[in-house]
């Protein structure tokens, strides 16, 4: 097997590639069906040149599609200035992005931001902030039923899936559940032992499924009255994808201050960067200097990344044009008949893909028949057809798009839809 470092796209095909894949990576996720090699705006190619539209956007990362000019230059020019200092250090961009974050997060004095590289790593700070919080007389964290927060240890205590929790006991302990969207049994759990409340405003991996109205503001005055931290993981619904800035801030209403807010994936525009953000002095207080750390987070070509993301998310008017594709999307796939249901939150949708009865009407379809999964095989469908998209469970499709994306090219993929299913 050849190891010599070919650049991907420029000799071996995309079926060498792969093999050279699985035989050196340890692969979370298997080995993917493509190599991509190129993308610009929404379009993605693969190593054999077949080209496709990315409506996953690197899970909901994306913000501003691939190779974006804005993005490029920022970084270029970053690196060929400063590159990496360490945090024993600043630089300009990490100061005017905290600056930025703050304001659009509608912050109170005395707030603060800690730079990570990643969603994962600004939920373990959080989790340290809980703890810090809690001290020794409130050990309980409440999380919600079917939420995720990442794969660490910490992360991985305060997410739900057993499959994901069970190979890796024991986890940090304090951690208790309460079904999502229930204000009732929020109430009934929270009292003067709990330390933080971790709630996703939409639950993206779940299959994007948002809360009642209204439940966001009754955990603020549930944590609020029983002296918990309210924690809001915006990781996957933060920076524009919902069509406002976070998910807890919709268009149009009033913001949910919450105590604490993580933050990653489409902050970078593709560049690896995650934060948490401290609301008020006393969440800020909370981590002394030194007592949590990342010698990469903050650095002068992610924050310069990122700030340039936000400048062009402004600068396009995307959260309005996000809130109309969204809308068309809504309408739109709601109208075929094998989708049961459509949550399009912004450009984080879920699509619930109807049972597709193989024997007569009212008779449950058969186990293990073609219909028992239909979404991973839609999946793979789609991938033929020349889009990327993914599924968060075995009936349920999720797009989370560039917020660049075009009412034209979601309506291309509904209208490939029904040959893919
Ligand atoms: N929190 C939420 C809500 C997420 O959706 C994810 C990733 O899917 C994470 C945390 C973990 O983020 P990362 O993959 O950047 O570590």
């Amino acid at each position: 097997m050849s190891r010599q470092n070919t650049a991907a796209g420029t000799g071996d095909s995309g079926d060498e590639l792969l093999a050279r894949y699985s035989d050196s990576l340890l692969g979370v996720f298997g080995t993917p069906q493509r190599v991509l090699v190129r993308g610009s705006g929404a379009t993605v190619w693969d190593a054999d040149g077949r080209e496709y539209l990315d409506l996953l956007g690197g899970i909901a990362v994306n913000a501003l599609g691939h190779a974006h000019p804005l993005i490029t230059s920022a970084v270029s020019s970053q690196l060929s200035t400063l590159g990496h200092i360490s945090n024993f250090f600043t630089s300009p961009p990490q100061i005017a992005l905290a600056e930025k974050l703050l304001t659009l997060a509608q912050a109170p004095s005395g707030s603060k931001v800690f730079f990570t590289n990643s969603g994962t790593e600004a939920n373990e700070a959080a989790f340290k902030l809980a703890r810090r919080h809690g001290g020794t007389s409130r050990s309980r964290i409440i999380a919600l039923e079917n939420g995720f927060h990442g794969r660490t240890m910490g992360a991985l205590a305060m997410t739900h899936k057993p499959s994901y929790r069970e190979p890796f006991e024991p986890l940090p302990q304090g951690v208790e559940w309460v079904p999502a969207g229930d204000a009732a049994a929020l109430r009934a759990a929270v009292d003067e032992t709990v330390a933080a409340v971790i709630i996703e405003p939409i639950q993206g991996e779940a299959g994007v499924h948002g809360h009642p109205d209204g439940y966001l503001e009754q955990a603020r005055e549930i944590t609020r009255a029983a002296g918990a931290l309210l924690i809001f993981d915006e990781v996957q619904s933060g920076i524009g994808r919902t069509g406002a800035w976070f998910a807890s801030a919709p268009a149009e209403t009033d913001a949910v201050i919450p105590d604490a807010m993580t933050l990653a994936k489409g902050l970078g525009g593709g560049f690896p960067i995650g934060a948490m953000l401290t609301f008020g002095e006393h969440a800020s207080s909370l981590l002394s200097p030194g007592q949590h750390g990342t010698t990469f987070g903050g650095n002068p070509a992610a924050t310069a990344a990122a700030l340039a993301t936000l400048d062009a998310i402004e600068a396009g008017d995307l959260l309005s044009q996000v809130r109309r594709v969204s809308a068309h999307a809504q309408q739109e796939l709601e109208e075929l008949d094998f989708v049961a249901e459509v949550r399009a939150h912004g450009l984080l949708i879920g699509i619930d893909i109807a049972p597709s009865l193989s024997g007569a009407p009212g008779e449950a379809p058969s186990a293990g028949g073609p219909s028992a999964a239909p979404a991973p095989a839609m999946v793979a469908a789609a991938l033929e057809a020349g889009f990327i998209i993914n599924a968060t469970g075995p009936h349920t499709l999720r797009l989370a798009p560039p917020l660049i994306t075009t009412i034209e090219q979601i309506q291309r993929f509904i209208d490939a839809l029904p040959e893919i299913h």
